[in-house]
């Protein structure tokens, strides 16, 4: 079986803490393909551009790392990819800064980490390279001399065109992404507002099966809906930290309803409005004051960023002035946590909470509401109020699904989790759980690389 070579900003090297279901997916791929090689950005900086990479070998996983340097970070992930490319691909137009000067250092990186990892490719590799960060890193590998096959699977939504052309340099962005052989999606959605913006804007043509002819390439564009590994989560839940924590926070609440947000903190989750929400339905719902707690874990994230800082001065201003309006000596409406915790601890809450709000206002996947599925008891489960701007709603339609704009119809939702009769939660739990199986996160690698594997030979077969 032909190596795997995964290219991501950040990788599971070892000693690195990001050990989630991606990382995990990731790690397992290389393994099931007897090894590989893992490329990313080592988490270090420097004053000083460094050139070369540091060679970290674990089981059968060669682990090749990076350093940036403070003007690299800058530029290239502070600044194109988190002030340009994020805001754009979540429909932010109004928070995104155009900087040249970000992206020529983006443009450079890109070609530096390319030159890098051609130094370390071998006739037949597969090469998987992940994310909005390195969009032109195909493009750099080509220009290497690399001839064969490249897929790119893109984690965050792809917008519109009428959206994604308001970056400047989308023309050569669009000229980098056609270098790839297999562009993965997560969404139907994805898909067709990149197949429309390479027709509309680069003159692509339909070639049956996804397949596009552009830029005198024949590229493939699908949908790989990313999951998660159901069956760990459950572990989770039912471990004795998950349960000892879920217990702690039991104590806090006494008998009442717990309804639960779990998200970094990013302007693209709609932890505003969701707030708003569960203020409006205390407003309307007089009955419920003092019976049902909202918990909100949201850790700060990319606090370098201005739009960030901003965020979290407004989420503590308005859940300070529900909580004014309607505390009691007994009772907080909303406790919001801006701190992460363990996945045990996470699933051990989704399992407590009646009510998983996930409501972002754009989200490529949204892990969480998958999560929240999956750690339910299946005898007694909860309700999730999912929005239809989040990648998943294509796969879990049998939530109650919301526009997270829609404030008061939020609010009527939540009370709608809040009061289902049980035999309702059971049937929508039941489809919802299905569909959380079914695609799980090793259907998603396997699928993924079978379509790469199965693209039309290139020189390297
Ligand atoms: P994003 O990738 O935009 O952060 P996702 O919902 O797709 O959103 O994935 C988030 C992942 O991070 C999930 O696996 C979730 O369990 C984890 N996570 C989210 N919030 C927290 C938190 N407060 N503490 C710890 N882990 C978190």
């Amino acid at each position: 079986m032909a190596r795997l070579v995964i290219a991501s900003n950040r990788t599971a090297a070892p000693g690195e803490s990001t050990a989630g279901g991606l990382a995990v997916a990731l790690r397992e791929a290389l393994t099931e393909r007897g090894g590989g090689l893992w490329f990313g950005w080592s988490g270090e900086t420097h004053d000083s551009e460094s050139r070369g990479v540091r060679l970290i070998s674990e089981g059968n996983i060669d682990y090749a790392l990076a350093d940036l340097s403070e003007r690299e970070y800058e530029g290239y992930y502070l600044g194109y990819a988190n002030r340009s490319l994020w805001p754009v691909c979540h429909y932010r137009i109004d928070l995104a800064r155009f900087d040249d000067e970000a992206f020529e250092t983006y443009a450079q990186v890109n070609r530096r980490f390319g030159g890098l990892i051609h130094g370390l490719l071998r006739p037949g590799d597969r090469v998987w390279v992940h994310d909005y960060h390195f969009f032109l890193l195909g493009q750099e590998l080509r220009n290497a001399g690399w001839r064969g096959r490249i897929g790119f699977f893109h984690h965050i939504p792809f917008p519109a065109p009428e959206v994604f052309t308001a970056l400047p340099q989308h023309h050569r962005l669009a000229r980098g992404l056609a270098d790839f052989d297999l562009l993965g999606f997560q969404t139907q959605r994805d898909t067709r507002n990149f197949t429309r913006y390479m027709v509309e804007h680069h003159g692509a043509h339909h070639l049956g099966d996804g397949r596009l002819a552009v830029f005198d390439r024949t590229i493939e564009a699908r949908a790989f809906p990313i999951g998660i590994d159901p069956a760990e989560i459950v572990a989770f839940a039912t471990s004795e930290s998950g349960r000892n924590d879920a217990d702690r926070l039991s104590r806090m609440l006494a008998d009442r309803a717990l309804v639960l947000g779990v998200d970094r903190m990013d302007y693209s989750k709609g932890l505003l409005q969701r707030i708003q929400a569960f203020g409006s339905l205390l407003d309307e719902h007089q009955d419920l004051r003092g019976h049902v707690t909202f918990v909100q874990i949201a850790p700060p994230s990319r606090e370098g960023l201005y739009a960030y800082q901003e965020l979290r001065e407004e989420l503590d201003r308005l859940s300070g002035r529900i909580n004014s309006n309607y505390s009691d000596l007994d009772w907080t409406p909303i406790r919001y946590l801006a701190r992460g915790y363990p996945r045990e601890t996470l699933a051990g809450l989704y399992r407590k909470a009646r009510v998983g709000l996930v409501t972002p206002l754009y989200d490529g996947m949204n892990l969480v509401a998958k999560e929240y599925v999956a750690a339910q008891d299946p005898e007694d489960p909860g309700v999730l109020v999912l929005s239809e701007f989040a990648g998943a709603a294509e796969q879990l339609s049998a939530a109650l699904i919301v526009n997270p704009y829609d404030i008061p119809t939020m609010a009527e939702a939540i009370h709608r989790g809040l009061t289902m009769p049980l035999e309702e939660r059971r049937e929508r739990w039941q489809e919802l759980n299905r569909a959380v199986t079914e695609n799980d996160i090793a259907r998603w690698r396997r699928d993924f690389l079978a379509a790469l594997d199965a693209h039309p030979g290139s020189e390297d077969d």
